[in-house]
């Protein structure tokens, strides 16, 4: 059970090279783990049965950035509908704030999650809800407790035996924090379930209390965390709260590379990705087009492979790290069937509006998670949004890949008939087109056969991408939206 090490969500080893922009600031690459009794074990996701990622919405274009995934496990409806809850609600106040305005850079929402336990009796499911804000990037955490056994979605305070319970360990954090003045102000906390929403474990038993940014801390004091030691949380803990936190210090641990030339090591020593068969068909000659899809994999990408072998059509797949460490057997099976596994980041954040070390940390966390599991390196990336500056083409550039964009987009996202997106698809694609699709929505999938069948007849042979560009190639670093043009962007 190969365990992932977080800080304040952001992988140990991710915080090591790139501080995430919060209160971290590693002093060099080589620093050792350092004893940080709020750092939780977060669990690797793919050894849970019947886990896969939910995607609520990705929307690369309109006013809005926003990207919501979350985890679904089979047996458990009621933790998805209490997921759901937390992340709608989350989007539905960012669009009452942000979603008349035609703001530029757009606003951006995002949500990612962690494992933050993991047993056949109990599921901990760690929520990071993040938003742009005038004054940066803002992050809420929210850690739901799902009891396997009575089948119950509980809030984090159903950890602690009661209310009582909740004010001992409300004195208990805020004597703590007291400490850290006047970075962090200790009267802002109040003894409320609400305050008290991201509650999880260090591997030590420790209960470890997470705050949202700025909840009881300035901007600058970034997560703000208290470790409240074993013996002192147990006796605070209900029978679920017990459990849980013997389901954390029971989880196995594997140690994180320790420096960043390892971690870029780890996704550089693979073969680069090609489809197994490439070069079988000659683009010059024939009528191509190369259909992409971002997002996954998920729920419907299973469901769109089988369509894709029953007509004997490969496509490109931009996966996200994150819902790739998941679903390793759905990347297998991406690769076996002759497609090409590509990079779409860890957590789908816009990249231009990110530092260069947050940049290049999205890219290497997804070829970290990708690489082993297919034991190739992606040689493309598409950015989220599209958004691509000359920061992203050249940290992309030295991290071996080629930037793909699109030149039709079918507007896969939108509920409407299948056949309508079809029918977008079919009018607007040329020889040499790069399709913009999702296998993370039912409907694009739902439209695949009728476009696969009309393409076909039109004579139309369904490639990767870089089988568009043949024997010329791809470049590391530039830009390409169809088979006629690539771009390099002035440095
Ligand atoms: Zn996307």
């Amino acid at each position: 059970m190969p365990n992932l090490r977080f800080v304040g969500g952001i992988a140990w080893m991710a915080v090591t090279i790139a501080g995430c922009g919060a209160a971290i600031t590693p002093s060099s690459a080589k620093t050792p783990m350092p004893s940080e009794p709020t750092l939780i074990n977060y669990v690797d996701p793919s050894v849970v049965q019947g886990l896969s990622t939910q995607t609520l919405f990705s929307g690369e274009a309109g006013n809005l950035h926003a990207h919501a995934a979350y985890p679904i496990v089979t047996d458990a409806p009621l933790l998805t509908k209490k997921l759901h809850g937390i992340v709608r609600e989350g989007f539905d106040g960012f669009t009452r704030r942000n979603g008349l305005a035609d703001a530029l850079p757009k606003p951006e929402f995002n949500v990612d999650w962690q494992l933050a336990a993991a047993s056949p009796e109990v599921l901990g499911i760690r929520l990071r809800i993040g938003h742009s804000k005038e004054s940066g990037w803002h992050e809420a955490r929210t850690t739901v407790w799902y009891d396997r056994v009575k089948r119950r979605a509980l809030d984090s305070s159903d950890l602690l035996t009661g209310r009582p319970a909740l004010v001992t360990l409300a004195g208990i954090v805020k004597s703590e924090l007291a400490l850290r003045r006047p970075l962090v102000n200790p009267n802002a906390l109040r003894p409320d379930r609400e305050m008290f929403d991201s509650l999880g474990f260090n591997p030590r038993g420790g209960l470890v209390v997470e705050f949202d940014d700025e909840q009881v801390g300035l901007g600058v004091a970034g997560r703000v965390a208290v470790a409240v030691p074993s013996a002192t949380a147990a006796p605070l803990l209900s029978e679920i709260g017990l459990r849980a936190q013997r389901t954390a210090v029971a989880a196995k641990k594997v140690p994180a590379p320790t420096s960043r030339e390892e971690i870029e090591a780890a996704s550089t020593d693979k073969p680069p990705a090609r489809s197994s068969k490439a070069g079988s068909v000659d683009c010059a000659k024939l009528r191509c087009v190369a259909l992409t899809y971002n997002d996954g994999p998920g729920p419907e990408t299973a469901r769109l492979l089988d369509i894709l072998r029953a007509h004997g059509a490969r496509a490109t797949f931009f996966t996200l790290g994150s819902n790739a460490s998941t679903r390793p057997d759905l990347l297998r099976r991406i690769r076996d069937e002759g497609h090409l596994v590509a990079n779409h980041t860890w957590s789908h954040r816009d990249l231009t509006m990110l530092t260069p070390t947050e940049i290049a940390d999205q890219l290497t966390r997804a070829q970290h998670a990708i690489a082993p599991i297919i034991g190739q390196a992606p040689t493309l990336v598409r950015p989220p949004y599209a958004g691509v500056d000359t920061q992203v083409a050249s940290i992309a550039s030295r991290l071996n890949m080629a930037v793909v964009r699109w030149n039709v987009d079918p507007d896969d996202q939108q509920d409407r008939p299948p056949r309508a997106i079809a029918d977008r698809t079919v009018t607007r694609v040329e020889p040499g087109a790069i399709v913009l699709m999702h296998d993370s929505h039912p409907a694009a999938v739902d439209a695949v056969p009728e476009i696969l069948r009309r393409l076909s007849a039109a004579g139309y042979t369904f490639v990767t991408v870089p089988e568009l560009y043949g024997s010329r190639g791809m470049v590391p670093g530039r830009i390409y939206d169809s088979g006629g043009v690539s771009t390099a962007l002035d440095r």
